[in-house]
């Protein structure tokens, strides 16, 4: 065993000043130092049980290698250390003064003319890993004892360019890295923020990390295990590991692809409350080799299934780059795609294997299934088997199924089928009502993203159109070509609309006399349904539109057939016109839009009348 020369070096980089440079960039990351030296310590101690298991490794290795984590507030250093392979004096030079710092240079050579996208994007990872360590610390010192049978080495760098290499008193196998943390940089010598960090990134590495005496991680997660291993409680469990203060969710997906590229995960559905659509704080992880990477997953998981929880593993997925980068990356786009067609695959067996419970839930998945018909076309093509819409009734139908159901009675004269929903059926209930009298259905779209789920559906079915039930009156929502007869003049029609508009004296309504059933009612005001979109879209995308400006016209149909009708041709003088007015009152009542003074003197004439 020769013992090593004690030896100053320089190291070879090309650029003057690489430390202050790195600094900048990775100014908002800082926190990751700790990520890399503990990944590379968790490499080492797994590189060793893979030798061990070739039986290239002479000595016993143990069953309880571990990484461990610690800090010396006086001493100002913090110290990670393994039970790993170790590096020989030879390997240091190698890896640590040339590989480790011309992955740097590389970093810095690509990078120094780009300004940070102030996100602190870009982030480890060039081989930059045990670099960053000069990111908090003034000198980093290593010292290590290789698995092979050869001198324990130190080594010393004060962050310039230059390095010292000796020989160290250490029996043990393995590597300690001591930072000795920079003065402007002692925020992390503190036992709560290094366990914060500890386990936002190292909740789930593969080897026992130690710290304060205490194990801190899982190192075997359920996304490693098989399927076929695991009960509903297991995944129950990682759930809660996961979002302690969550409910169970509603189910789950096992990820697990290894070509054409690499991936393993769970992602879990949740259930869903409507105020939860904007504010996800569980948000999916995004691991490589069971280090935590980022829960920002955007790009890599299709935006609608967002709103799903759980963890994402994949080595292929690269970390050290810009979001524009991410969109562009063709990995990241087969991903994507792979992970839509899960969703859309265990929904479909879901759907299949029992419909009652799918059903039972479809409030909670609904939301996904709408919003991924909305942003996919390819997920619609497989989920338009299995989105249900459901009825006022509280029956559930697929598309195909609903159509089957209202299609003898709701197509009209050009040959489309109209679909007739409700918003909300409490407030629509007398309108629903009617509709149902006369046999028709009315869905219940009463969810946020319902308007556009509509839009949708009109856009990808053919000869489909769907009108809010209190959009018109029925005969008009479903023109049929049918006239039924009027029991009035046309002489008395013309004379009813000129009473109706001269008393309501109203420039917003469109008053028009029409032949309806004599049970219905009397008056019906309503909203076209195309100036409603206009308007609930105008108020969705907040802006001041044409539309949002336009001022809001309806319609007050006057039933030419109501018995109150021909009461109010018979009557004279001031009861006609109280009587007109009550009628427009209750239409507006109906669709609760009597209000303020309005009501007072609606109640008050009613009272009267009694
Ligand atoms: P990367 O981990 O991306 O290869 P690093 O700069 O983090 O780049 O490390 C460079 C090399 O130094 C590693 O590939 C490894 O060979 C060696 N190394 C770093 N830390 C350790 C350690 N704790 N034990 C053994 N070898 C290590």
């Amino acid at each position: 065993m020769e013992a090593i020369q004690n030896e100053r070096g320089n190291i070879s980089i090309h650029t003057e000043n690489i430390f202050p440079i790195i600094k900048k960039f990775l100014y908002s990351d800082h926190e990751i130092f700790l990520r890399e030296l503990v990944s590379n310590a968790v490499d080492a101690t797994q590189k060793l049980k893979k030798l061990a298991a070739y039986g290239e490794v002479s000595t016993e290795i143990g069953d309880d290698l571990k990484v461990t984590v610690s800090f010396d507030k006086d001493a100002k250093t913090i110290t990670i250390s393994d039970q790993g392979i170790g590096m020989t004096a030879e390997e240091i030079k190698k890896y640590i003064n040339q590989i480790a710092f011309s992955g740097a240079t590389e970093f810095v050579e690509k990078y120094k003319d780009k300004a940070d996208d102030g996100k602190g994007a870009i982030i480890g990872h060039f081989g930059l890993g045990f670099y960053s360590a000069f990111m908090v610390a003034r000198e980093v010192e290593i010292i290590s004892k290789s698995y092979q049978d050869q001198p324990a080495t130190r080594w010393i760098c004060d962050g310039s360019t230059e390095y010292e290499i000796s020989t160290a008193e250490r029996e043990e196998r393995g590597t300690d890295v001591i930072l000795h943390i920079a003065e402007d940089s002692e925020e992390f010598l503190d036992q709560y923020r290094l366990r914060g960090i500890l386990d936002k990134y190292g909740k789930f590495l593969p080897v026992p990390i130690f710290f304060d005496e205490k194990q801190i991680n899982n190192p075997a997660p359920i996304w490693t295990k098989a399927p076929a291993d695991l009960t509903d409680d297991d995944y129950k469990a990682f759930y809660r590991e996961l979002y302690p203060m969550s409910e169970d969710p509603l189910f789950w997906i096992h990820l697990n692809v290894d070509y054409p590229f690499n991936l393993t995960g769970v992602l879990y559905f949740p259930k869903l409350k409507n105020d939860r659509f904007t504010q996800n704080r569980e948000k999916i992880q995004l691991y490589s080799r069971q280090v935590f990477i980022t829960d920002e997953v955007k790009d890599v998981v299709p935006d609608f299934l967002m709103l799903l929880h759980g963890v994402i593993d994949s080595p292929d997925i690269p970390l050290n780059v810009s979001r524009s980068f991410l969109q562009a990356d063709s990995n990241v786009k087969k991903i994507n795609s792979y992970i839509t067609r899960k969703v859309a695959d265990k929904l479909n067996d879901l759907f299949k294997a029992d419909r009652e419970a799918y059903e039972a839930k479809f409030d909670d998945i609904g939301l996904f299934v709408k919003y991924g018909i909305l942003s996919d076309d390819k997920f619609y093509e497989k989920a338009k088997e299995f989105v249900l819409l459901k009825n006022t009734a509280g029956k559930h139908f697929t598309l195909n199924e609903y159509r089957e159901h209202v299609q003898a009675n709701q197509t009209d004269k050009g040959e489309t089928v109209t679909m007739l929903y409700a918003t909300n059926a409490q407030q629509q209930h007398s309108f629903i009502e009617s509709a149902t009298r006369r046999g028709y259905d009315v869905l219940l779209m009463d969810t946020p993203i319902d308007s556009h789920f509509i839009n949708a559906l009109e856009y990808k079915l053919e000869k489909t159109s769907f009108k809010r039930v209190d959009a018109d009156t029925l005969d008009k929502l479903i023109d049929k070509g049918l006239n039924n007869e009027s029991v009035l003049s046309e002489a008395d029609r013309t004379k009813l609309k000129e009473l109706f508009e001269q008393t309501l004296d109203n420039k917003s309504l469109t008053i028009n006399v029409e032949s309806m059933p004599s049970d219905e009612l009397p008056v019906t005001i309503t909203m076209p349904e195309f100036m409603r979109r206009m308007k609930d879209m105008s108020a969705l995308s907040g802006e001041q539109n044409m539309f949002g400006a336009m001022p809001v016209m309806y319609n007050l149909a006057i039933n030419a057939n109501h018995p109150l009708t021909g009461k109010v041709l018979s009557a004279e003088g001031d009861a006609q016109k109280t009587l007109v007015k009550q009628l427009y009152d209750l239409a507006l009542l109906s669709q609760n839009m009597l209000t303020g003074a309005d009501l007072t003197a609606f109640v008050r004439r009613s009272v009267e009348g009694l």
